[in-house]
């Protein structure tokens, strides 16, 4: 059994808010500090003096052993480590590792494009925890935003990004990624993308989204992440380099600390779905993108795989996170509840009706009949979403004070002539014509979901993360672009633009490869060995769990309560005291769903579980240790912006994971 001080729950019940002790200077890691980390509000744990005595003790001793040469330490407990040395011969009979030159851990719009590029310098393993289109990219349904228009600049898109992201944004990042914005869209045509023309010019159509001052919105129709998937999918499919892992979770990441006090990422644990069978990637460069967490909240419009299992591996692997706080929640998705449109399933995920419906003339009112927003923004409908998901949140709590019976907004196009909405939005009308709705005539119900998490694993301008070898793009990381809130069309540039440039910093790494060799086939030794323990302990020939995608009974009353408390504490509008309630609830579910997901209980579902629960538990300790309001965090405690609180929040999993397991207690050994 894996000592508790070394789970994530004893982590977090351990680590104060804020202004924990600085990082200890014998610290075990030399962090690659992201650029994005250079000014930030640091939210560091206490270092857990226990473990520490314990690893360096445990450091001394791989020292000693000669066996043990580049590789002093991995992110397996020790304990597993020291019994593998002793695994009787059985453990020849383990599989051995897949290696691999790049491994890359999603397969939505940021996944496809690092493998893509990356296929030309190696092979390329992509896991995916579904079928491989699912993810929130083939959900995408407004565009992609780059200035095209010979009217339009990078210093205008620089602006409303800064704007949007109110003045949280690193500098650098936006600019980069707004200068390397048409490249990204010729990138895409490239793989295949085919986007709306104007028939007129023959040139790339160009909508307008809020926030945008000019139309520099790249689409396909209304369905534009749909058709950005497929023509990377179909590109990576016929790429004789990448291998596609369907149906295959990633649970954890391996890392190892080398003799030049490094801390390196060296692959993943992998569980195949289907067959509940185990085994370890061994590669060069890791890519986590994994996608959102949208699963955290009851509504959202992220598809069942967002459970931010890239951030919380991230955390476990010590590597630094950003921003948390800022979790976007689109204003319009299609209001399903009573008196609403149909559902077409009970556990739906919320149907978004796009931005872009707003920014070509669409109209919010309340349940009286007002057109709302002009008592909010003078941008009226076309302001950022955090302000007008404030305001739609304020309309229909006022409304009910009032004694409506208001549980919704309704957006309308009906002002607008029936074949320009039919030609613009055709997915749209005829998914709300499907669920009862005439999106020519009728006034469309919505209301907020969580949408987008603008925070996520930190990375430099190249995709690095604090931890060597492990990258990170899409919406897993947290470039800094986004800061305080996400302009829309802006996520998935960034993905492409941040996947192109780690691709360039994975081929630095790649070409040094051969130095680095002693620490893979030492990774990979270890991974054997822990296989081997595995199937020791379980008296079987094959490592592999029983009905892993069945969840277990416990789980989904686990996940609904999860969901309301992070919706109370950390939903749209928040308070000091929830925040506080909400953390101490969450801290002692995570250990209570640690302690329930060993054995046979470690399946998908307890997985998922542990992942909500960490990234929860980031999210509310960056929110708590905020004392401003700002973008997308609105706290009724401090409403007021304040300057001294303008920097990102880091969260230093470092300073809080001296215990160095980062392997489930339940995937572990035994
Ligand atoms: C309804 C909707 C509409 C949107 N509209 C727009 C828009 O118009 N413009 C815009 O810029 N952005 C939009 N967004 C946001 C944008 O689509 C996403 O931010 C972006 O697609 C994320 O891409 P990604 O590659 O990071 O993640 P995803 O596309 O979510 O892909 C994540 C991948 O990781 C896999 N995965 C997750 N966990 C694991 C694991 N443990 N092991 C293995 N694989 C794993 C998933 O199966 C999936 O393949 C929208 C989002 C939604 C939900």
């Amino acid at each position: 059994m894996m000592a508790a001080s070394s789970s994530v729950a004893a982590a977090f019940a351990r680590a104060p808010a804020r202004g924990g002790s600085p990082r200890d200077s014998s610290s075990r890691r030399e962090p690659t500090r992201p650029h994005y980390a250079a000014a930030t509000r640091s939210i560091r744990g206490a270092p857990i003096p226990r473990a520490r005595t314990r690893a360096s003790k445990l450091r001394s001793a791989a020292r000693r052993d000669t066996a043990v040469r580049a590789v002093i330490a991995t992110d397996v407990d020790r304990e597993i480590e020291r019994d593998a040395r002793d695994a009787d011969a059985r453990g020849a009979d383990a599989a051995p590792p897949n290696r691999v030159d790049f491994l890359v851990i999603g397969s939505g719009i940021a996944g496809l494009t690092y493998a893509l590029e990356a296929a030309e310098l190696g092979d390329v393993a992509i896991v995916t925890k579904d079928v491989a289109y699912m993810g929130s990219t083939h959900y995408a349904q407004g565009g992609i935003s780059a200035v095209i228009s010979l009217d339009d600049t990078v210093e205008e898109h620089v602006r409303d990004t800064q704007v949007a992201g109110d003045h949280l944004c690193d500098e650098d990042a936006v600019k980069v990624v707004c200068d390397e914005g048409k490249d990204a869209i010729e990138k895409l045509i490239e793989f295949g993308t085919k986007f709306t023309m104007n028939e007129q010019t023959g040139d790339l159509h160009l909508a307008r989204e809020g926030g945008h001052s000019k139309h520099r919105i790249v689409h396909a129709a209304d369905m534009t992440g749909k058709e950005i998937e497929r023509a990377l999918l179909e590109s990576a499919r016929a790429h004789p380099r990448v291998t596609f892992y369907e149906f295959h979770v990633a649970t954890d990441l391996i890392t190892a600390e080398t003799r030049d006090g490094s801390f390196k990422c060296v692959g993943a644990e992998i569980i195949d779905r289907r067959s509940g069978a185990r085994t370890s990637f061994i590669s060069c460069a890791t890519m986590l993108a994994s996608g959102g967490a949208g699963q955290l909240f009851p509504s959202t419009t992220n598809p069942g795989v967002s459970t931010g299992d890239g951030v919380a591996m991230a955390v476990r692997a010590r590597a630094d996170v950003a921003n948390m706080e800022f979790y976007q929640f689109h204003p319009t998705s299609l209001y399903t509840g009573p008196g609403g449109a149909a559902k077409r399933s009970e556990n739906e995920n919320a149907f978004l009706v796009t931005e872009a419906v707003r920014g070509h003339g669409g109209r919010l009112f309340n349940a009286a009949g007002e057109r709302f927003m002009e008592r909010y923004d003078e941008r009226l409908e076309l302001a950022p979403r955090d302000v007008v998901a404030r305001a739609i949140d304020c309309e229909i709590k006022s409304a009910r004070e009032a004694g409506y019976e208001a549980a919704c907004v309704y957006l309308s196009v009906a002002h607008l002539p029936a074949d320009d909405v039919l030609k613009n939005f055709p997915g749209i009308a005829a998914e709300l014509a499907e669920r009862g709705v005439d999106m020519t005539s009728d006034k469309i119900p919505v209301v907020p979901a969580a949408h987008y998490l603008c925070g996520g694993v930190s990375t430099d301008l190249t995709g690095q993360t604090s931890v060597e070898g492990l990258f990170a793009c899409g919406e897993t990381a947290c470039t800094g672009v986004h800061g305080a809130n996400r302009l829309a069309s802006n996520s998935l540039l960034e993905a492409v633009v941040f996947a192109n440039r780690a691709v360039k910093a994975s081929g630095v790494r790649f070409a040094g490869r051969d130095a680095l060799e002693p620490v893979f086939e030492q990774a990979a030794e270890a991974a054997r060995k822990r296989a081997a323990l595995r199937m020791n302990a379980a008296k079987k020939d094959v490592d592999e769990i029983a009905a892993f995608d069945e969840p277990p009974e416990w789980t989904s009353a686990m996940r609904a309560e999860v969901q309301r408390v992070m919706w109370n504490a950390a939903g749209i509008v928040r308070d000091t005291e929830t925040l506080k309630e909400a953390t101490t609830k969450m801290e002692s579910m995570l250990e209570e769903c640690e302690e329930k997901s060993r054995g046979a209980d470690a399946r998908l579902a307890s997985i998922e579980l542990r992942n909500l629960l960490t990234v929860g538990l980031c999210t509310l300790r960056c929110a708590a240790s905020r004392k401003e309001s700002r973008g997308l965090h609105y706290n009724v405690d401090y409403p007021e912006r304040v300057e001294t609180e303008r920097k990102p929040t880091r969260l230093d999993t470092a300073s809080m994971w001296n215990a160095p397991s980062s392997v489930h207690p339940a995937l572990g050994a035994r």
